[in-house]
């Protein structure tokens, strides 16, 4: 898709770090914007800061896990729109345990963000996806979709998960006017250390202590959202550890998975 202007972007979790910054990114580039997030505070955040840009949004108070608010929120979009050319699927959460220290419960809400959201995004669309002269779908997975860590199975889990998903979806349409695309960010600075479930409050706090100093700011993914959609690209990457854990892991399958199995600790266990 050559010509942002004028389209329908459908983004979820666009109250924080990476939904907000594709969400400015899509509008800049001259797209509408229906804003989906669980957060009603932070959809507004989000919706005055499109406002500043001039851009038109609507906002979408749902959970993506939540199957029956998926179906209906097309036919939602689609009144305030009229046409969706563009979904993001970016809304996800992170659990920081070791697979022991997981809950059935963690897992099972995690699973329901970072996975059963994207695929009700894809199902539910998909419909107007089609109706539209040409569409893209970006599904936002990790550099932990080429590499399980410890202390992150369920989130490696779902990110992987993401990833398969992505690839079939993207070999099932890539000859129809709908493009997909799998976008693998490295270390982000944004709220996500926030609602991380942790053992501990020092444990969040290592993690979001890594996030400020390491992370690169959220507008590089965003940026890479719109190098996928512009450029048709199956797979986006962003941040140097993001190309280097993708590529030592083609390299080294065992070798580098040792050395990981090795070095990092999970904080707080
Ligand atoms: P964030 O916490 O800053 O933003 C996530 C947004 O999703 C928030 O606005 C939150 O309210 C919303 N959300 C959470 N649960 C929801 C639900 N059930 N329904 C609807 N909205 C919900 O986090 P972020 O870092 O911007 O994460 C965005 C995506 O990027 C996630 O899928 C995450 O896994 C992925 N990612 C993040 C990083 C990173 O280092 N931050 C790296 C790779 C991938």
């Amino acid at each position: 898709m050559k010509q942002l202007n004028g389209k329908v972007a459908v983004v979820t979790g666009a109250g924080s770090g990476i939904g907000r910054a594709t969400a400015e990114s899509l509008a800049r580039s001259g797209c509408r914007l229906a804003l989906v997030d669980i957060d009603a505070d932070a959809l507004d955040a989000t919706a005055e800061s499109l406002g500043a840009l001039g851009a038109i949004s609507s906002c979408h108070l749902a959970d993506v896990a939540d199957r029956q608010r998926m179906e209906a929120l097309p036919a939602e979009v689609n009144t305030e729109h009229g046409a969706v050319h563009i979904l993001v699927n970016n809304a996800g959460v992170s659990v920081l345990k070791t697979f022991e220290e997981h809950t059935i419960e963690d897992f099972e809400w995690l699973v329901g963000i970072n996975f059963w959201g994207v695929v009700y995004g894809c199902k539910f669309f998909l419909p107007l996806l089609r109706e539209a002269e040409e569409a893209h779908i970006v599904n936002i997975s990790s550099m932990f979709g080429f590499i399980g860590v410890p202390g992150q199975s369920s989130y490696c889990a779902t990110k992987f998960a993401v990833r398969g998903f992505t690839e079939s979806l993207w070999a099932e349409l890539h000859d129809t006017s709908i493009g997909v695309s799998s976008i693998h960010p490295g270390g982000i600075s944004t709220g996500i250390a926030k609602k991380v479930r942790v053992n501990s409050e020092e444990a969040r706090g290592i993690l979001q202590e890594s996030f400020d100093r390491y992370g690169h700011p959220p507008e590089h993914v965003a940026e890479a959202v719109v190098r996928v959609i512009r450029g048709n690209k199956l797979r986006g990457r962003v941040g140097a550890e993001a190309y280097a854990f993708d590529l030592l892991k083609r390299a080294f399958p065992v070798g580098f998975h040792k050395l990981i199995g090795r070095h990092i600790r999970v904080p707080g266990s």
